[in-house]
């Protein structure tokens, strides 16, 4: 489906939704059916160079415990995501220079002999680096915009520009990765025209997933004082993502979990078809916070069982 910038800033204005929700929905059922992948999030280092304003894990955060995960530790608990019965691990962390891309190569390479995929989401690299990462097995790669204003952007990344993200995202097309894009609701700043040129973006990137939520302040961020993203706005920039991406990954975005449980449900009946869970281990869960969450301590297997159920009770079948 193609839409102009004007519609779409149209159609999020909208008094009235629910027809969109329903074509979206009705467009998910076709296209990706009712499968809900669960994928396992591996969150393996909360240090991070750069400055992003809402993110609780910026490096200017001296108060926040920082910790990485040994590679051996990584591989291991991506052993035991799979045996509890997942086939997808995503690894994520801040922009952390101390694992070298040999050393996350070599990750990918052992988790990849479980026969799981692979995505990474650990932020901007060189094209050779995102190369030499898929060569080494890497199926999928997330890297989400934020937004696409630029000077929006310039603001919320003082020490980065949306030209270097974007140019990413588009090296990570041209290598061949399934790539991920996305972008947060409710940035200070952020106007319905921003949101339409966000999904705009995603949609000439030829992103394979997107990753929308709602921004969550960070009390220890210079952005704490923010308002929280609309969770009604999120839904609709997701139904709207399904209608221009039809056969994306898209996933109902933790932090929309976080503003308000009940939503889960309703995101996966606007388009949704994917859920990540976190298969941290407990002690470095807490630590990994890019924004405030409540997070459960059980174990991975135990885990991956809750969210199985949660998507049957949705009649919707988990993979
Ligand atoms: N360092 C990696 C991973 C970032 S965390 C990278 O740069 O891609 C994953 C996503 O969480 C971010 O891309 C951002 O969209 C989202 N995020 C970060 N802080 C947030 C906040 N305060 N509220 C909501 N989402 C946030």
């Amino acid at each position: 489906m193609t839409y102009t910038r004007k519609q779409l800033e149209t159609f999020l204005a909208l008094e009235d939704f629910q027809e969109i929700y329903a074509q979206a929905d009705a467009l998910r059922a076709e296209t990706v059916g009712d499968i809900v992948h669960i994928r396992a999030l591996l969150e393996f280092s909360n240090h991070c160079k750069r400055l992003c304003c809402y993110c609780g894990l910026n490096a200017t955060d001296k108060n926040l415990p920082r910790f990485r995960m040994d590679p051996r530790d990584m591989i291991s608990t991506a052993q035991e995501a799979c045996q509890a019965g997942y086939k997808t691990i995503v690894l994520q962390s801040g922009e952390d220079p101390w694992y070298t891309p040999d050393m996350i190569g070599e990750v990918v390479k052992q988790i990849k002999k479980t026969g799981m995929a692979v995505t990474l989401s650990c932020g901007e690299h060189p094209e050779s680096v995102y190369q030499y990462w898929r060569d080494c097995g890497a199926d999928r790669y997330l890297l989400e915009h934020e937004t696409s204003d630029p000077k929006l952007y310039a603001t919320l990344h003082p020490d980065s520009s949306l030209e270097a993200r974007v140019a990413c995202l588009r090296s990570l097309k041209r290598i061949g990765y399934e790539t991920g894009g996305g972008f947060m609701i409710g940035l200070p700043g952020q106007t319905l025209s921003t949101i339409a040129g966000d999904l705009l973006l995603l949609q000439e990137i030829g992103c394979d997933m997107a990753g929308i939520g709602p921004f969550i302040p960070h009390p220890d961020t210079p952005l704490r004082e923010a308002t929280p993203g609309s969770t009604e706005l999120t839904k609709r920039a997701v139904a709207l993502a399904r209608l221009l991406l039809p056969r994306a990954n898209l996933p109902a975005t933790t932090a929309l979990g976080v503003l308000d449980d009940a939503q889960k449900e309703n995101v996966f009946s606007c388009g949704a078809n994917v859920i990540m869970r976190k298969v941290t281990p407990n002690n470095l869960k807490k630590l990994y916070q890019i924004y405030p969450a409540a997070f459960s301590d059980v174990d991975i297997r135990t885990g991956r069982l809750e969210t199985e159920a949660e998507i049957r009770s949705l009649n919707r079948t988990p993979v």
